[in-house]
């Protein structure tokens, strides 16, 4: 069971708040993603939900259990962020159990978990490679295999595929569903790009200046936006 509950979740940075008592429930296996122009605080809200934020009120559940005060890598979560920072000097295979064996895991679980996520995104042949010798659609690829190996119940996307082109987004974007579909985990997924959200999404949430909007079915967004923010941002007439 890994749903994920905020509960009127505030952020401030000084005086300054942005996010304003967010409310949002996300159900066990479902693939959310947050939406709305940049500064609106998608990524300051799922930084919170992986700990890499404190929270300034309310509260965030992971699987029913209070995470407020849990370290990110005791929350069951892993992150894929924009950039993804590899090991230039470290081979795929590295890049792929480095986490794993600063961790102490047990050699023989590493390689298993390694070999899985390898073949899960279709990289077996590039094992051996090193950043540098892969295009960008593999290394965003390797970024999302050092998530699958952490075996996450959640996993939450920074709006990964920004830096690359046109293309091989339509083509990421397939990969992440198809990931999604095989893996049954939870997904929260935060961009910027309405047809990314419109595509991916069970549900979306969309966000303007720190409040949620709204939350629905990408349709019934379309269909029956709350306000014209909505709609203009969703692309329906209202
Ligand atoms: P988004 O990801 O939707 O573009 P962010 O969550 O990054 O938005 O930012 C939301 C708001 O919080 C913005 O106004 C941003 O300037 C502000 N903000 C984000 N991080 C910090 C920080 N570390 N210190 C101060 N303000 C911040
Ligand atoms: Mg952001």
């Amino acid at each position: 069971m890994a749903a994920v509950t905020l509960t009127n979740v505030v952020k401030r940075f000084g005086i300054f708040e942005v996010v304003h008592g967010a409310n949002i429930d996300i159900a066990d296996g479902e693939f959310v993603v947050f939406v709305g122009p940049s500064g609106c605080g998608k990524s300051t809200l799922l930084r919170m939900v992986a700990g890499l934020e404190d929270i300034s009120g309310g509260e965030i559940a992971i699987g029913g259990k209070v995470m407020n005060d849990v370290e990110p890598a005791d929350r069951g979560i892993a992150m894929v962020f924009q950039s993804y920072a590899l090991y230039p000097h470290m081979t795929v295979e590295q890049n792929l159990s480095f986490g794993l064996r600063m961790n102490g895991n047990p050699k023989a679980d590493t390689e298993r978990r390694v070999r899985k996520a390898a073949e899960i995104l279709r990289i077996d042949e590039l094992m051996q490679r090193r950043p540098k010798q892969l295009s960008g659609g593999q290394r965003q690829r390797v970024a999302i295999g050092r998530a699958i190996v952490r075996e996450p119940q959640v996993f939450l996307f920074d709006e990964p595929l920004s830096n690359l082109d046109a293309e091989l987004r339509v083509q990421m974007r397939v990969e992440i569903s198809r990931l999604h579909k095989e893996l049954g985990v939870t997904m929260i997924y935060v961009t910027h790009d309405q047809t990314e959200a419109m595509t991916l999404a069970d549900r979306i949430v969309v966000l303007k200046a720190g409040n949620v909007e709204q939350i629905g079915a990408p349709l019934d967004l379309y269909d029956d936006p709350a306000n014209r923010f909505v709609a203009g941002f969703i692309g329906s007439p209202k």
